[in-house]
């Protein structure tokens, strides 16, 4: 599981704000800044962090349905930031998304046999029957029957309706999904179902996973690696499938001290203070120096790179520098 098969360098998106007056100078959002990570074939790389963090912006900058504003995104080591359409309907192919509220990707006056069976005829494959016969296998691979086929969403409960939109994504048989807050609106015990599903598909069709939440018990269940982001930027990645990676970023230890732990090593709960700056005005240097209780005076004027650190970590503090992977 060592081969990159995603390799994102210094991705940015930033959103023009609409001018309130002529002479007032252009504004930005800086929903993506300056983000790089690799996605290793097979694995899952959770991104977690609070609403308006720029993870799901990540997501879609990812699968092409936003553009990026700068940086590269290599998929199997080829820069696809600037593909044709042609070119584009050939790797969308290889990869897919899994939106949280299948409700709204799902076309509601088509039946789900139609649904399913509309990728498949748009990337010309197979012949009626054939398709037919990939559909009914990806229904059952999801735990649906072919009795579904000639439900609409409307017919079907939220789990259904998730399990179709997974379904949705595998038709086209992807190497790489990208599945973003797809259990945040289902019941907990639905939650477990979905989650076990998506393992086992991953586990059958050697699949790799960008897997977005905010949930970090889901986030912690689900992934290899965690990236953490805090205002459009990276502040941590944790190794969460070799033991003992604990987070060493002030921010990611006061996130993860507010998960219950029944081992007998409990974390303190570390209680942030001040609240999420605006990204339209993000602080100097440190984003997170307002609310950072280690801030010192570089934090104000430096932004620290995200470096390895001698733990496994990858982490962008001051605090720790000198102690990085050279
Ligand atoms: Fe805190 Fe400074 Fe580290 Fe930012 S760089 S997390 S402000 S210690």
């Amino acid at each position: 599981m060592n081969t990159a098969l995603i390799e994102v360098e210094g991705l940015v998106k930033y959103y023009a704000v609409p001018r309130q007056g002529l002479w007032e100078s252009q504004q930005y959002v800086k929903a993506v800044d300056n983000v790089s990570f690799t996605i290793r074939e097979g694995e899952t790389f959770g991104l977690v962090g609070e609403s308006g963090c720029g993870k799901s912006t990540t997501g879609q900058l990812l699968v092409r349905l936003l553009q990026q504003t700068g940086g590269s995104i290599r998929y199997r080591g080829r820069d696809v930031t600037g593909l044709d359409r042609r070119e584009m309907r050939i790797l969308r192919q290889e990869i897919q998304i899994v939106f949280q509220d299948p409700y709204a990707s799902l076309n509601p006056k088509k039946q789900i046999g139609w649904i399913l069976e509309e990728p498949l005829i748009i990337h010309r494959i197979g012949d009626k029957q054939e398709r037919r016969k990939i559909v009914a296998s990806v229904l059952e691979q999801v735990g649906l029957d072919n009795s579904f086929l000639k439900r609409y969403p409307h017919e079907l409960s939220g789990g259904q309706r998730q399990r179709v939109g997974i379904a949705a994504a595998l038709v086209l048989n992807p190497k790489f999904i990208v599945i973003d807050e797809a259990v945040s609106a289902l019941d907990v015990s639905i939650q477990s179902q979905i989650l076990n599903l998506l393992k086992e598909l991953q586990h059958r069709h050697g699949l790799t996973y960008l897997f977005i939440s905010h949930d970090l018990n889901v986030i912690q269940y689900m992934s290899d690696r965690i990236g953490v982001m805090y205002l459009g930027r990276l502040a941590e990645i944790i190794d969460v499938a070799q033991a003992g990676r604990e987070p060493v970023h002030p921010y990611t230890q006061a996130l993860f001290s507010s998960i219950p732990q029944v081992k007998a090593t409990q974390r303190e709960r570390i209680l942030l203070q001040g609240d999420l700056p605006s990204p339209l005005t993000p602080p100097t240097g440190c984003t997170f120096h307002p609310r950072c209780p280690y801030a010192m005076d570089r934090c104000h004027q430096e932004m620290p790179e995200l470096k390895p650190y001698s733990t496994g970590n990858m982490v962008s503090c001051h605090l720790y520098e000198g102690e990085e992977i050279k």
